[in-house]
């Protein structure tokens, strides 16, 4: 899911060395850091060519089998330990450097979404019409920060900084929301801080929350009969469906304005002359925080039992899965903020320009080219919108710093062909290399800071309050399709 916006500036505090690294930015970097740099530049070959595969691989939720393997392969050949099937999912892996605290974990994410395949060309043109595509841009995501980890091991290698660092592989954040389970395994609680990014249309910090939701589904269970002979012998399920659907409509009018409800018909019998003895209704519920979305959830399982009532039919309501929003941490993100400025904003060349132009106009969008300027720390806003992410549940367990950089057009569309065409392309690997940047900067600076690390956590705290986590989660799962294993 697509992150959200931005930032004010904050200049770096750091001891300056000599070493100035022309090209990137008017401010000097420490040699330390440029030794960060050099350690993703010098394999940004490697990191591209892994990118591509797995943006070629385009494998959904689940089944991303190869694409865990080429990253956990990776991890393993550059000398982490690495554990892999962790928390029952076949494709979520842990790949750990180093001894000690502080332990520093950063998030890698790697699953495609269906339905939009795309070669890596201006305009609409299907890979393979019909097949699956990173539309959000996770072929650049789980390399970019697994790269990151690499640059932290080295420094490590070097005596620079002592510790852990530890990248999650979390597969399924399109659809299963895998960190779940990673999070009710206790996967997150022995680190110090976390880290990840996200690819979007803008460079800058995340200090925004995101929505929190849940995910149910109702069935209802009715009798067939047959429609025009004897339908007062029937009782349709796909009526119950439609006045909880209603019931939910005029229930709109009062709730808050950050509430969100959506809901997907998937099921109401199969034809016209049967009165429907069974349909099944998928519900989404978001608000801008846990404690306001849990009592729209309550009310609309309770127009779901009026629905049934109604129609004369049994319903049943089974808990899919649901997230929180994200805690900001905005001490972490502060630091984030001065490596971004250190690092200074992407360049691009007249053919990357001229193709996010063909993109805009393919799809409608003012022909206003790419945006890889820093954005400055914006204010955290108490109702950001937008959408969700499975990194609220890990955010909730231990201080997050979140990173949104450049790899599409201004405007572009999210989750559609668009992203997939430019995450195969330089401009999707300059953002990936960028972000990989500022992620190993900004974990060097905490493993070097044990006192940042403290302020984080003390703001973790105070924002956390009394809340303690519980993972939103039915009893049983993953849910591991067949096509998954
Ligand atoms: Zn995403």
């Amino acid at each position: 899911m697509r992150i959200s916006r931005l930032l004010t500036k904050i200049l770096c505090t750091c001891a300056l060395a000599p070493l100035v690294i022309t090209g990137l930015s008017a401010q000097s970097i420490p040699a330390t850091k440029a030794r960060l740099l050099d350690a993703i530049d010098g394999r940004e070959q490697q990191l591209v060519a892994m990118s591509d595969e797995i943006w070629a691989l385009a494998e959904v939720a689940f089944a991303e089998t190869r694409s865990s393997k080429i990253l956990a392969d990776y991890a393993e050949g550059q000398g982490f330990s690495v554990r892999r099937g962790v928390s029952e999912m076949p494709t979520a892996f842990i790949a750990e450097y180093g001894s000690g605290s502080p332990i520093i974990g950063i998030l890698g994410e790697f699953d495609a979404l269906p339905g939009v395949s795309q070669r890596a060309v201006p305009e609409k043109s299907p890979l393979k019409p019909g097949a699956a595509g990173h539309g959000c841009g996770h072929n650049l995501f789980g390399v970019g920060s697994l790269a990151a980890a690499v640059a932290i091991k080295e420094a490590m290698e070097r005596g620079e900084i002592t510790g852990t660092v530890r990248f999650y592989g979390t597969p399924a954040e399109e659809k299963y929301f895998g960190k779940l389970y990673l999070a009710r395994d206790g996967q997150f609680d022995d680190l110090d801080a976390c880290l990840d990014w996200h690819p979007s249309d803008q460079t800058k910090t995340d200090v925004q929350s995101s929505l929190a939701l849940v995910d149910f589904i109702v069935e209802f269970r009715g009798q067939a009969a047959h429609a025009a002979g004897d339908p007062w012998n029937g009782r349709s399920a796909a009526d119950a469906m439609e006045l909880m659907s209603a019931g939910i409509n005029a229930y709109r009018e009062h709730v808050r304005p950050s509430v969100r409800i959506h809901t997907h018909m998937q099921q109401a019998g199969s034809v016209v002359n049967v009165v429907p003895d069974y349909a099944k209704f998928w519900v989404r519920v978001r608000d801008s925080k846990r404690e306001g979305m849990v009592p729209v959830w309550d009310r609309v399982k309770e127009i779901a039992r009026g629905a049934a009532i109604m129609a004369d039919v049994d319903y049943e309501i089974t808990l899919v899965s649901g997230l929180h929003e994200v805690l900001v941490n905005r001490t972490g993100g502060t630091i984030m903020q001065s490596n971004l400025d250190l690092l200074g904003a992407i360049e691009y060349s007249e053919e990357e320009i001229a193709f996010a132009h063909g993109i805009q106009e393919a799809t409608g969008k003012p022909r206003l080219g790419i945006d890889g300027s820093i954005h400055p720390l914006e204010a955290t806003r108490e109702h950001p919108g937008g959408a969700s992410s499975d990194v609220g549940d890990v955010s909730w367990l231990v201080p997050e710093i979140r990173l949104g950089v450049t790899t599409a057009p201004i405007g572009t569309p999210w989750h559609s062909w668009a992203v997939v065409a430019c995450g195969g392309m330089s401009i999707g690997h300059k953002g990936m290399l960028h972000a990989s940047k500022a992620l190993a900067m900004t974990m060097y600076d905490l493993f070097q800071n044990p006192k940042s690390l403290k302020a984080m956590r003390t703001e973790f705290e105070e924002r956390r309050g009394d809340a303690r986590y519980e993972a939103i989660l039915p009893p049983t799962g993953p849910p591991i399709p067949e096509d998954g294993k």
